[in-house]
């Protein structure tokens, strides 16, 4: 008989691993051994949550079922072992943790919870209509951690000091605030007001004053939880209007919050896509836009798909109600530089495109953007990776156990850190484009930002191949400095390996073949690549397949006029005399420098050659009319293009021929069909469709004979290009129907954003030899 075992009643230890730090567990575990009267203690002991229960045995029973299915929204729960143990003393207690326990828990930021949301609507509630009510199971967390462990006075919260009703509800176990580090009500907590030309508006409600602004025409700068949005009517077309002529973002869609029934109203949202707006990350979501609407035309010109979130803190809540309608909700910055997150920078860097701001006085310890994503392909796929999902470790494969810890530094655009420790990888957030100069300065930031809150020191750098990213540059200082090894890797691995990996592809489960569909990133035999198929496992990769490469005449300004490259795909296809002879096409390239294009690609003169997929959507475009002769933004052509296709078409020829050992995926013959049916008229929503059609299955087919020839059965895709819900879709559904199965990113973008954790997973693969 069992020590422990009296009158029925059984002692036991039970420890629990996973995200339990940081998120209320412990509180969460103490409510629960109250209601199913089990005697004992919970304690947090490095990085686990360490429980000594006793009790009878159904009752222990319900009590390791119920830390499973009730755990806290913000938990993560990867282990639960209970083992046999003395009965403890009667009652239950929640034990302190000991100077020197480690803290792992950082979480991301947590949208309002419903219990903090009925109580800023009841009258008689403290904090009733308090813009910064939080608990343990919301409210800002990363934004506003400034050290660890994750205690107040490491917090951003340090200067607020609690007071008396406060402190009660915050030392009290059973209280749903026990040990909120955020916690705050209107006595003792931040403060919200408007302020206009410098000076603050004396107003006994803020929230109500800075709606009337926005409902008669006004823009505002809205200091959130990792940043400044800046926000208007978004009913109002002349108030969009004037945000983007001042915010000198003539095009580039613009993000939308409004609480649920209006997002349903604007949007078709499928229960799976409501569950995500709802979710704690509260993600902005590109949903169908609905044509009766009623919004601004030029909030997402030329596209089918609207950036929608809800309010994610009181303060946004109470801003959309009092509105009464949905308002824009864009990042808060200049043009293309960073999302301000400090007072003094928004007053500076916004006074000349805002009418107001409406400030609080708790500061911001990082910026954080807001996350962007969408459904395809049944799941969420991630594009930019900010509030609400950064710094969630992933767990990568269990055979990366053991691993070094490594530091990858990304890429140069979309550009993001990632750090492993053994088999778990931390992915930053979204820290924007590198050519920028403040963003570089930003990076670096977030790189000693990063190393000390997760105090992470790498013995290998990984970077990508390219010599001259800012990030590479960086990497291989670093390396230089501290005596560590410096793991080159070339972009589009890390696109396929990043995809393997957060597919929980083991090591020892061989190699995949990957399509990488994208911009441009350096390949190994030095010209620029974006249309690959490759063998691969972590440390290795054979290119077998590209896309027939084109010089992109001018380098970037390729990537910015699509009409270069249009020019340089239709002169290969189809021989310049008869581009000339086109009388369509004259009219296509009238008044451009052709002759000068012609003798730069001749010479090799500022025309790199390049087999990029993004850059043939963007030639596509422009030939069907979807695109501009210089585009605001990056994708505005593919987005064109993707957002006119409209049902099923059959697919636009691709020739496939053998080039030595590489196979060339040529577009000649696409070229010469939509010519054809430019010519006969056909509607452009079918040659989308058909051209969408065209590209996934060239791709497949090349795929699925490499795959064949290899004995292997996985696919993975990745590369910005694949953000294209309907071109991911039609892939996939090819791979499916050959029997073939396809690995593609979820929480970690398939853009550049996802490349450090490519980076990380292969250098960490070939130091494990
Ligand atoms: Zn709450
Ligand atoms: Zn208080």
């Amino acid at each position: 008989m069992d020590a422990g075992e009296m009158d029925g009643a059984l002692g036991e230890t039970i420890e629990i691993s996973g995200i339990v730090q940081g998120v209320g567990f412990r509180p969460f575990v103490y409510r629960l051994a109250l209601r199913l009267g089990l005697d004992g203690t919970v304690s947090n002991a490095g990085g686990r949550v360490l429980i000594h229960a006793g009790g009878p045995r159904a009752a222990l029973d319900a009590f390791a079922a119920a830390l499973v299915a009730e755990a806290p929204p913000l938990a993560r729960i990867e282990r639960v072992e209970r083992r046999p143990a003395a009965l403890p003393e009667p009652g239950f207690r929640i034990v302190e943790s000991g100077a020197g326990t480690v803290s792992i828990g950082v979480v991301p930021d947590v949208a309002t919870c419903p219990a903090c949301l009925a109580e800023i609507a009841d009258p008689t509630a403290r904090r009733y209509r308090y813009a910064f009510t939080n608990c343990t199971d919301c409210g800002p967390r990363f934004s506003i951690v400034a050290g660890l462990p994750y205690d107040r006075p490491a917090t951003t919260m340090a200067g607020f000091p609690m007071c008396p009703a406060c402190r009660a509800e915050y030392e009290n176990p059973a209280d749903r605030r026990f040990h909120a580090q955020p916690i705050a009500c209107p006595a003792c907590g931040p403060r919200l007001w408007l302020e206009r030309e410098g000076t603050e508006i004396a107003s006994g409600d803020p929230i109500h004053d800075a709606a009337e602004l926005l409902r008669t025409g006004r823009i505002l700068a809205v200091k959130g939880i990792g940043g400044f949005h800046i926000a208007c009517d978004a009913t109002d077309a002349d108030a969009v209007a004037t945000l983007r002529a001042r915010k000198h973002r003539p095009t580039k869609p613009l993000a939308v919050m409004a609480d649920l029934p209006t997002a349903h109203r604007l949007c078709v949202i499928s229960p799976e896509e409501e569950a995500a707006l709802l979710a704690p990350s509260a993600p902005i979501l590109l949903l169908p836009l609905r044509p009766d609407a009623g919004l601004s035309p030029s909030l997402a010109p030329g596209q089918s798909h609207l950036g929608l979130m809800l309010p994610y803190t009181p303060l946004h809540h109470l801003l959309i109600a009092a509105a009464g309608r949905p308002l824009v909700m864009t990042s808060g910055n200049r043009s293309s530089e960073p999302q301000i997150f400090r007072d003094d920078e928004a007053r500076a860097g916004l006074a000349g495109v805002v009418d107001g701001f409406l400030l609080h006085d708790r500061p911001i310890a990082r910026r954080l953007d807001d996350s962007v994503a969408r459904f395809a392909a049944g799941g969420l796929r991630v594009i930019r990776r900010g509030r609400g999902f950064a710094p969630l470790p992933l767990a990568l494969p269990e055979d990366f156990d053991g691993a070094p810890p490594v530091l990858a530094m990304g890429g140069e655009l979309k550009s993001a850190l990632c750090l492993t420790h053994g088999a778990r990888a931390l992915l930053s957030h979204h820290l924007g484009d590198l050519d920028e100069p403040a963003t570089g300065d930003a990076f670096e930031t977030a790189l000693a930002d990063y190393s000390a809150l997760f105090a992470h020191t790498p013995q290998v750098i990984a970077a990508d191949l390219h010599p001259d990213y800012r990030a590479s540059r960086l990497g291989a200082a670093l390396a230089e400095a501290r005596g560590l090894p410096l793991e080159s890797v070339q972009h589009h691995h890390a696109h396929i390996a990043a995809a393997m990996a957060e597919n929980g592809w083991r090591r020892a489960d061989g190699k995949v073949v990957g399509i990488a569909l994208d911009g441009l990133g350096l390949g190994e035999d030095g010209t620029v690549w974006g249309a690959e198929v490759l063998v691969c496992d972590y440390r290795e990769c054979r290119r077998i397949a590209r896309l027939s490469p084109i010089p992109l005449a001018g380098g970037d300004a390729a990537s910015r006029e699509p009409w270069r490259v249009l020019l340089a795909h239709l002169d290969r296809a189809l021989g310049r005399a008869a581009v000339d002879g086109d009388a369509g096409l004259a009219k296509l390239f009238a008044g451009k420098p052709v002759p000068t294009l012609r003798a730069m690609m001749d010479k090799g003169l500022n025309a790199p050659l390049a087999s990029s997929a993004g850059r043939l959507f963007d030639a596509v475009a422009a030939l069907l009319g979807l695109a501009p002769d210089r585009l605001s933004h990056e994708g505005e052509a593919a987005m064109a293009l993707e957002a006119v296709a409209e049902g099923e078409a059959a697919p636009y020829p691709f020739a496939i021929a053998a080039q030595g050992d590489l196979m060339e995926i040529d577009p000649a013959p696409l070229w010469r069909a939509l010519l054809a049916d430019l010519a006969s008229g056909r509607p452009l929503p079918a040659m989308a469709a058909a051209f969408h059609a065209g590209l996934a299955d060239a791709f497949v087919s090349v795929a699925t004979k490499a795959a064949d020839e290899a004995g292997i059965h996985a696919v993975a895709l990745s590369g910005g290009v694949f953000q294209n819900v309907r071109l991911l879709e039609e892939t996939v559904a090819r791979l499916r129907a050959r029997g073939l199965t396809p690995l593609i990113p979820s929480h970690v973008p398939a853009n550049d954003g996802g490349l450090a954790l490519g980076q990380a997973v292969v250098a960490a693969a070939r130091q494990m030899a």
